[in-house]
């Protein structure tokens, strides 16, 4: 089949947006979950269908341009499915899966799908993770030498069949599907899943057959993991390529359909070298958030893929904005001129675009002038498409598209609120002793004079739950439903319940419970100048679950006091201190489309200076507690060991700088939620705050040993509770962690909380986890006297 097979497309995308345009997918999937009987699989047909018929008619045809990368529900959670790999707990949906291979869209098997992917009853729902340095969750295999690995069928065959050979199938690779699972519970302690590889590889080469036979003649196999050092940290990247060469050295054969492998999120020119030696037909690189490949790596190509094609990721799959084509058209040229004529140089994007909206021209709310500087999926694949051809005959035959691109360029830069001058003027005056608080010691002596608290002190993360009552109240206030002044009094109704809520279950710092947060991004997003908000620009979280990040496109500044009226009307209600409830700059950005136009340090420290007055309106308005929360500090953490520096230097010190000016007294909390914390317990003790709380209570505190090694001195609040189940903790559980964290740490460090805010709780199960919590720091406390 390889020599008759048709060369990789010049213009390709690696993947698409899955939820649709109106999120039919979400709305398919929630209809679907309350009743069975209604036709997902007609959904997904018509999706599939209209999504290949748009990206056609922008311009991408002919022998595999176009990617079927369609999922239910997760790509990670396909090739488990398609392996059969379910955990035990799942082992009756396991035989739904065996007995339905030919029927992969049964209703009885897309059952068995979801029942996996969302739990059910005591059988919890698979662990779902950060996929790379991404905000798309996937759902985490679970992976022992038990596992029963076994081709069980797959939607894509059907799909492949129905759209024909312009379709080219796409599927996360097999070393990164294994690099990202975890051992199965039964598994031996240090068990790696890379050791069921040559099983998993059977069930690829039955599917490239199958796919093969549907039609497909080229397969896209995504493996990101080549470009990462530390997804897990027992991960040696060397080995993953060395796993990959010999993956690929089996898959890539005659009576395969052609491979092209892609090498998303980051860079890894050894792994190019590795996969060249292998019969794969193309290549992918990114060259947006990897790096562009010199003369070295193109002198080596040149012989190693002769005949063969690379990729070049060169428009962003994870921005919005408009790719600069001049920049890009001179990457590709030296490229291409580096690889000589026998490497086919193909455009493509970065990643999937499944990170970004479906379309800019729709955002028609939003100023005419911020839209032409964007560019979302339907765009993108257009600049493809230009580049491609620019490639190709030149730039006369692009020159309209050119000419259009520097006036966007253009007006973006000269509009006055991309450049503020005040406000750079103020970041360019940063100096490090605005990132400085004073000691460590007198601020803690300070800060106890000042609160009084007990050891052992209890608090909770900030958000209490939002009942209808509440979501319902801030709709109408949107809508324009409700007059501001009842919209206010309505929130500080919920405000005072929540108050007295707290001291009747006993907690020592109170906070006012976030109500009047949709989000807590997308509220100081409102709230600040320099962000816009899209009218239909979701994407996908995990499975149904979309959210709607904020663009931050010009200059940040805070024209007003932000939470300071909420904050100290909580504190007029009672005399245990409050704490005052802000996010911080890192996580901030993570969950916004940021510009593009200037380094992340600048927009970090404008977050930081806004952040900064935030704090100091709370301390003379009498908050003695604030926490910036920086639950995404983890996620932005660069792929490679080698960025990692660079990144800590600004995102550690925007936070620095956001806090710095607080008093002594003043104590600065912060909250990071994850568990596999160790990975950045320096970055944690570097970011300075007086405590920080974690989520811990799932992993049994198994990070407090590395921490107390790391020296790690200032407060810490390891979550006693798991508030991701509405299971109530009993005392006596609760009793039993703080007993480690008491010996693992010196008590006078330590705060009791919960692992992460309590928004999507009821009170039902809220407040005698509370009293729980409250009660068994008593008596840990009274041990200790
Ligand atoms: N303060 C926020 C809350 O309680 C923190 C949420 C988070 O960590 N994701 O909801
Ligand atoms: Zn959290």
């Amino acid at each position: 089949m390889t020599t008759s097979t048709p060369a990789f497309p010049a213009a390709t995308i690696l993947g698409y947006p899955r939820i649709g345009a109106d999120r039919e997918l979400k709305f398919a999937l929630e209809d679907f979950w309350k009743d069975s009987s209604t036709d997902l699989p007609g959904v997904a047909r018509s999706l599939r269908k209209s999504r290949t018929g748009t990206i056609k008619a922008l311009g991408l045809e002919g022998t595999g341009a176009v990617p079927e990368d369609f999922s239910y529900y997760d790509q990670v959670l396909d090739i488990l499915l398609t392996a059969g790999a379910v955990p035990e707990r799942f082992a009756k949906e396991g035989e739904v899966l065996k007995d339905n291979v030919e029927t992969p869209e049964s209703p009885a098997v897309l059952e068995a799908q979801f029942t996996i992917a969302r739990g059910e009853g005591d059988r919890a729902a698979l662990e779902m993770t950060k996929w790379f340095d991404s905000n798309y969750h996937y759902l985490v295999p679970e992976i022992g030498p038990e596992t029963r690995i076994e081709w069980t069928g797959s939607p894509r065959i059907g799909a492949i069949e129905a759209l024909g050979e312009e379709a080219r199938p796409v599927l996360v690779g097999p070393v990164t599907f294994l690099a990202l699972s975890k051992p199965a519970e039964s598994a031996p302690e240090s068990y790696d899943p890379l050791e069921r590889l040559d099983d998993l590889l059977d069930v690829y080469a039955t599917y490239l057959e199958k796919l093969a036979t549907a039609g497909a003649k080229w397969v896209q196999l995504d493996e990101p993991a080549l470009v990462t050092d530390r997804h897990r940290t027992d991960q040696d990247r060397a080995r993953l390529v060395e796993l990959a060469e010999k993956a690929y050295a089996k898959l890539a054969t005659d009576s395969a359909p052609r491979l092209a492998v892609a090498l998303t999120y980051g860079h890894a020119f050894d792994a190019v070298d590795a996969l060249a030696r292998t019969n794969v037909g193309a290549v992918i690189i990114d060259t947006v958030r990897g790096k562009e490949p010199g003369e070295a790596e193109l002198a080596r190509w040149k012989d190693a893929l002769a005949g063969r094609t690379l990729g070049v990721g060169v428009v962003s799959g994870r921005n919005i904005w408009r790719n600069p084509l001049d920049d890009s058209l001179a990457q590709l040229r030296r490229i291409k001129e580096g690889l000589g004529d026998d490497v086919q140089v193909s455009v493509t994007t970065s990643t999937s675009l499944f990170h970004v909206p479906i379309d800019a021209t729709r955002e028609t709310s939003l100023d005419p002038e911020l839209v032409s500087w964007l560019a979302f999926a339907d765009q993108k694949i257009q600049e493809v498409v230009t580049l491609a051809t620019g490639l190709r005959e030149g730039d006369a035959a692009i020159g309209g598209q050119l000419e259009e691109y520097r006036a966007a360029a253009e007006s973006r830069r000269k509009n006055p609120g991309v450049r503020v001058d005040a406000v750079r003027q103020r970041t360019g005056s940063v100096s490090e002793a605005d990132r400085t608080r004073g000691e460590y010691e007198a601020r803690r002596e300070a800060q106890a004079e000042a609160l009084g608290l007990p050891v052992l002190p209890t608090t909770t993360i900030g958000s209490f739950p939002q009942t209808k009552e509440i979501r319902r109240t801030r709709a109408k206030f949107r809508r324009g439903e409700l007059a501001e002044q009842d919209y206010i009094d309505a929130m500080r109704q919920e405000i005072k319940d929540t108050i007295e809520r707290q001291e009747k279950i006993g907690l020592d710092v109170l906070v006012h419970g976030e109500p009047e947060r949709n989000d807590m991004v997308q509220y100081f997003a409102e709230h600040f100048d320099g962000f816009a908000a899209t009218e239909h620009g979701w994407v996908q979280s995990y499975g149904s679950r979309c959210t709607r990040p904020s663009i931050l496109w010009g200059d940040v500044t805070r024209p007003a006091p932000v939470t300071v009226e909420w904050s100290a009307y909580a504190q007029s209600l009672t005399d245990h201190p409050v704490k005052g409830m802000l996010t911080g700059p890192v996580t901030i950005m993570a969950w916004s489309f940021v510009r593009d136009d200037v380094a992340p340090k600048e927009v970090a420290d404008q977050l930081g200076l806004a952040l900064r007055e935030e704090i100091s309106d709370l301390e003379e308005a009498g908050i003695p507690i604030i926490q910036v929360d920086e639950p995404a500090i983890r996620e932005l953490l660069p792929l490679r060991e080698e960025d990692r520096e660079q990144y800590l230097s600004w995102a550690v010190g925007a936070f620095r700088l956001a806090t710095s000016g607080a008093a002594d007294k003043t104590s600065i909390h912060t909250h990071l939620c994850y568990s596999d914390f160790a990975t950045i317990v320096d970055a944690v003790d570097r970011l300075g705050a007086d405590v920080t709380s974690i989520e811990a209570s799932r992993s049994r505190f198994k990070v407090l040993p590395a921490l107390a090694s790391h020296g790690y001195q200032r407060g810490l609040g390891p979550g006693v509770w798991d508030i991701h189940s509405a299971r109530v903790p009993s005392e006596e559980e609760i009793e039993g962690l703080l007993d480690i964290a008491v010996r693992e740490l010196d008590p006078r460090q330590v705060w009791v909380n919960p692992d992460c805010g309590l928004k999507t709780r009821a009170w039902e199960e809220t407040t005698p986890s509370a009293e729980h919590l409250v009660s068994a720091a008593k008596k840990v406390r009274e041990k200790l006297s």
